[in-house]
């Protein structure tokens, strides 16, 4: 029902179901927030109107009103900047750094922080009136990838209500009570890097591997390799200040090479050599009787999720590694032998938009003959940083072509990095092994853009029901289907992060508001790759069928099982 209210004088007329912070959003009148968010790219949004910035005037009334839980009301008359709103919205922040260590020249969240940057145009000087000790000591705890300094919280719980309603976890919680509560770390956290990517502050933060890769590039014994995985592309051009969805490979690939790395490759070489595999994988377990669903098994924040939550489901995925880990045991056997390259001074970096890969390069099983085959694995957001440490500026360097052969890829590689994408890619590969073509047409049931799709595709003469699922909490109910026999599919993607690695927790976090935005930028981007690859089918990779033809023989052979394939257990680290 529609409402006549002024806001700042003006007259408007706006839907009852609105709230005064969505009116004045609406209007372009922007008010503060800390604790609300609103993500539209996976319908989460989060009011629990306990920092209290948002605060307006609303004539008549005694007390300041949270505008994110205000809703609108025949005749109102608001004020969303008055002197004594601003001031209030002063004194707010002035208390919440009056706990706080107030360390931004060492803070690494300093420059992408929402409370420094309030305090900021709030005008806050650092005659702080309230002052006083902190409640916790200014020091960062390791669970996993993930850093949390509890001096630096504000108590906001966006971190837990998005662990817990769209990860469906809670591996987070407050613990304890008044000053001394905390945000604490429980168990089954699963490294996704979500719960980084909504905090306000560098309460949480992610683990870092960029200093001791800055030290590997030091060291002249060492053979310094590493490998850019296919969301990275369309998201690093962000740090720069380029709209989301810019297409900056070659300028990464000369960034590479500035630093010092020996060998510039892309793991979108092995994504494709994943499908090989998966796909092979998919054809023997439907022709043979195998297993069904089979899962997809390259994202290791659905993989842990998978072994901590529902451990009676660990025959469904497939048996491939991730194209890291398989990237990394080519280049230690493969090329290190066609190269001439001791494998014990190689260092294998990659650059992922991932905080679950950090955790996933220590998994055991991801090992061959005992040795560990990526050595580091640096998120988006470090690389950016690392950039600008080097004194290097992305769009002012030229165009950089990867190292051959092990950066060479089909398009089918490049859409790895969206929900959907590694599904597609298997289904093209299948597509051609059975039938002669690739299905090019998937029609999902219920639109793309939707946390679960499924679909239908005639594949080898039959008819494949087939499902895809980002964000763990719908991964959860995929599984539910499956359990209790509702759905029978044939062939399942998942990925942890809602909408896929393009929105991995070690990716640039969108602007505020433009979240579903510089999703669908970053979306068109990857997809624009692929369109404009020559090869857009995986086992039309020259590079990967000479891989076979030098060394792998043939997909699922003993030695492709021995470098390219994993295990699952319910017994796996659990952080
Ligand atoms: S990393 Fe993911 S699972 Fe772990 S606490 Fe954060 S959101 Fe939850
Ligand atoms: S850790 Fe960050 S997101 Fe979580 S409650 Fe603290 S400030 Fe908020
Ligand atoms: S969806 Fe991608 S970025 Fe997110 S945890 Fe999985 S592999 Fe990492």
């Amino acid at each position: 029902m529609l409402k006549n209210i002024t806001m700042n004088g003006i007259h408007m007329q706006e839907d009852s179901s609105l709230t005064i912070l969505d009116v004045a959003r609406k209007h372009g009148i922007d008010i503060p927030t800390l604790c609300f968010l609103k993500k539209d790219d996976c319908n989460f949004v989060h009011r629990p109107a306990s920092c209290r910035v948002c605060i307006v005037e609303v004539k008549g009334r005694r007390n300041l009103s949270p505008a994110c839980a205000t809703y609108i009301e025949e005749g109102m008359e608001i004020l969303t900047n008055s002197y004594k709103v601003r001031q209030e919205r002063k004194n707010i922040v002035e208390l919440l750094l009056s706990n706080h260590p107030n360390a931004c020249l060492t803070c690494r969240k300093s420059g992408d922080c929402e409370l420094q940057a309030l305090s900021a145009k709030l005008g806050v000087s650092n005659n702080l009136e309230f002052a006083g000790p902190l409640s916790q000591e200014n020091k960062e705890y390791r669970f996993g990838a993930i850093l949390r300094n509890p001096s630096k919280c504000i108590l906001c719980n966006r971190c837990t209500a998005f662990c817990e309603e769209i990860q469906g976890i809670g591996a987070i919680s407050a613990t304890q009570r008044g000053f001394a509560t905390v945000i604490s770390e429980g168990h089954k956290c699963v490294n996704c890097g979500q719960c980084i990517q909504v905090c306000p502050t560098g309460a949480l933060m992610q683990y870092e591997d960029a200093p001791d890769i800055e030290k590997e590039l030091t060291d002249p014994e060492t053979f310094c390799i590493v490998q850019t995985a296919p969301a990275v592309r369309v998201s690093i051009g962000e740090g720069f200040g380029m709209e989301p969805g810019t297409d900056v490979t070659g300028k990464i690939i000369t960034a590479l090479r500035y630093m010092g790395f020996d060998r510039v490759f892309d793991t979108n070489f092995s994504a494709d050599l994943t499908i090989m595999e998966e796909a092979h994988e998919l054809v023997d377990r439907l022709q043979a009787g195998g297993k069904l669903p089979m899962i997809t098994s390259c994202c290791p924040g659905w993989i842990k999720y998978l072994e901590t939550h529902h451990p009676d489901m660990l025959d469904l995925p497939s048996s491939c590694k991730s194209p890291q880990e398989m990237f990394s045991s080519i280049a230690r056997s493969w090329y290190a032998e066609k190269y001439g390259i001791d494998p014990k001074k190689m260092v294998v970096v990659s650059l992922m938009p991932c905080t679950a890969k950090k955790k996933e390069i220590t998994r055991e099983q991801n090992q061959v003959d005992g040795v560990q085959q990526t050595d580091y694995s640096m998120t988006v957001k470090e690389f950016i940083a690392m950039v600008k440490r080097y004194g290097l500026d992305i769009r002012n360097l030229p165009e950089g072509t990867f190292d051959s052969p092990l950066g060479e890829s089909t398009g089918a590689a490049d859409i790895f990095a969206q929900t959907g994408g590694v599904m597609e890619a298997a289904i093209r590969t299948a597509g051609v092994w059975l039938d002669g073509d690739a299905p090019w047409n998937i029609n999902w049931e219920s639109g793309y853009e939707d946390g679960i799709k499924e679909a239908t595709v005639k594949v080898g003469g039959k008819e494949l029901s087939i499902c895809i699922a980002s964000g763990l909490k719908n991964a959860s109910k995929v599984i539910e289907r499956i359990r209790s026999g509702e759905k029978q599919y044939h062939f399942i993607e998942i990925m942890a992060c809602p909408g896929g690695c393009l929105n991995g927790g070690g990716q640039p976090v969108a602007k505020y508001g433009k979240y579903a935005e510089t999703m669908l930028a970053r979306r068109k981007g990857v997809q624009s790759i692929d369109r404009n690859k020559s090869a857009r089918i995986s086992c039309d990779s020259s590079a990967v069928q000479k891989l076979y033809e030098e060394f792998l023989v043939e997909p699922g052979s003993e030695i492709a099982h021995k470098l390219l394939h994993t295990s699952y257990s319910d017994e796996s680290d659990i952080i």
